[in-house]
């Protein structure tokens, strides 16, 4: 459930008709319900709260300083992916105790800066990972706390780009190698085992393959504790998808998949840590955008918007689909009209929507790509020199520019022509 609807005709956030936002901030826009980014972190919380747990919110997904700001003050722990999220949570106030350091390339320079500022624990995926980490804290006097990232090697059966737990992916250490590594964790002076980190891939519709992740994670915490280390923590990853296409049947709720937890890990008297991304942040989100024109094609009609490829990439990189709605109510009965929908990059790789059924819509009108709350933002670029579309955040009846929109002059004194030309 989100809070964009429709009241009066019109689509709101929470309080908010969208189209008062667009009069204040011009087309395009992200905006993000604050509302609803509380409510879906709450429903980890209570799905795991039968356990001890900590939701660390994977801010990949989302990672605007309000945003986080918001899901800190609830509670929330931190997922981190580079020196520049930790800095970024740690700006927003979140301790560094509950910040967790995950990805394949950590350098020693980012694993400085999180010791040094506190770090709950690294999620580390290699073995040459492993030394770096013992020589970073070693030379700090300090002792690092580590999770070693196992690939179950299960097909979570979702995307090719976000799959990560098959053993061609690039992710963790085989599951059948985890006796040798943790072996050799513990002969690293500079190393604290505390856990087992798994993560098999994002947007997933089904809680089996899991399932069967998890079973191998028990399996797993009982062998290495006969061999004598310390597993205290398990650290579950993301992947939880959401439903982008409303017609389509339902992927599992938190709830669910907390209850699946607790029956398969329940017993082991581990701490339970989740890193939900996509689910706390993508129906958070609307991108807005104003229609430039309606270009007649020979067989079929293109919607030529002013949002594009580089504000919203997620259609051009994984095929995905995005619901658009139009910000104006269409009276019920409307016909639909078929449109591709398309920005105004220099691609034809810049198209959102193929052959989709809409109601009619003309130069002027406003629509909402649902679902854009999560990698959505963050994978934005300026190609073709658009900038940075702004990002507004809506709390009940306010709203808020968390992030605006760059003059054409910053971006442009960005670049240094040397003294040389
Ligand atoms: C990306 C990622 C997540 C979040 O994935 P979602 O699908 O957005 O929930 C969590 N943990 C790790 C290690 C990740 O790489």
């Amino acid at each position: 459930m989100d809070h964009f609807l429709y009241r009066n005709g019109q689509l709101y956030a929470e309080d908010v008709p969208l189209a008062d936002i667009a009069a204040a901030v011009g087309t395009p826009f992200y905006c993000y319900s604050a509302a609803t980014f509380t409510r879906h972190y709450q429903l980890f919380v209570d799905a795991l709260s039968g356990m001890d747990h900590l939701v660390c919110y994977a801010m990949k997904a989302n990672s605007n300083l309000a945003i986080l700001k918001l899901l800190g003050d609830q509670g929330a722990g931190m997922d981190v992916v580079s020196g520049g999220e930790y800095r970024r949570a740690r700006a927003a106030g979140v301790p560094g105790d509950k910040i967790v350091f995950s990805g394949v390339g950590k350098t020693a320079d980012e694993m400085r800066l999180a010791l040094t500022g506190g770090i709950r624990q690294f999620n580390v995926e290699s073995e040459p990972e492993m030394e770096a980490l013992n020589a970073v804290a070693l030379s700090l006097n300090m002792v690092a706390p580590i999770a070693v990232r196992v690939n179950p090697d299960i097909d979570a059966n979702t995307h090719e780009k976000i799959a990560t737990g098959r053993k061609e992916d690039k992710f963790g250490i085989p599951i059948s190698r985890a006796r040798e590594v943790y072996a050799h964790a513990a002969t690293l002076p500079g190393l604290k085992i505390i856990g087992i980190d798994v993560h098999i891939g994002s947007q997933l519709v089904d809680l089996a393959p899991f399932e069967a992740a998890y079973r191998k994670l028990g399996e797993l915490t009982a062998v290495l504790r006969a061999d004598g280390h310390d597993i205290t923590r398990l650290d579950l990853g993301g992947g939880l998808g959401i439903p982008y296409e409303r017609s389509n049947a339902d992927p599992p709720l938190p709830s669910d998949y907390g209850a699946m937890v607790q029956r398969v890990l329940g017993d082991l008297g581990c701490e339970i840590e989740i890193e939900p991304g996509r689910l706390i942040a993508g129906n958070s989100g609307v991108l807005v955008s104003d229609v430039i024109y309606v270009k007649q094609g020979e067989d079929r009609d293109f919607l030529i918007i002013d949002a594009a490829m580089n504000d919203l990439i997620r259609p051009a990189m994984y095929g995905a689909y995005h619901d658009i709605v139009p910000l104006v109510e269409p009276a019920p009965g409307t016909e639909k009209h078929m449109y591709d929908v398309v920005g105004p990059v220099c691609e034809s790789g810049d198209t959102f929507a193929k052959r989709r059924a809409m109601p009619p819509l003309k130069a002027g009108d406003l629509v909402a790509f649902r679902s854009a709350g999560a990698y959505g933002a963050v994978m934005a670029s300026e190609y073709n020199s658009r900038p940075l579309i702004p990002e507004v955040l809506v709390s009940g009846d306010q709203f808020a520019v968390i992030r605006a929109r760059p003059t054409f002059d910053e971006m442009l004194n960005r670049d240094t022509i040397p003294e040389w030309l």
